[in-house]
């Protein structure tokens, strides 16, 4: 068999495993400002598909992808904990 392809999305927590010309699986990709998409597909062309290897700029990109998932899946995390029956004593 020939070696992976694939890898685990770039997303904290995510184990869902996507293509290695892909940075994040299809749900993390949609929540990501198209702004930001831009600035990595843009840098994605640049490094690793002209030069084979990820430009600072790229990595940069990346970093900053991950910290908005995180921002805006934190408050999701947090809530579902707040809501649980453990917190609330389980009266529904
Ligand atoms: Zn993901």
């Amino acid at each position: 068999m020939a070696h992976a392809k694939t890898h685990k999305c770039f997303a904290k927590e995510c184990q869902r495993d996507i293509p290695n010309s892909k940075l994040l699986c299809i749900d993390h990709w949609k929540i990501v400002p198209e702004a930001l998409r831009d600035r990595l597909c843009e840098q994605w062309k640049y490094g690793l598909a002209w030069r084979c290897h990820p430009t600072p700029e790229y990595t940069q990109a990346a970093v900053d992808i991950r910290a908005v998932i995180e921002s805006k899946e934190a408050p999701r995390r947090a809530a579902a904990v707040a809501n649980s029956p453990l917190l609330t004593g389980g009266a529904a």
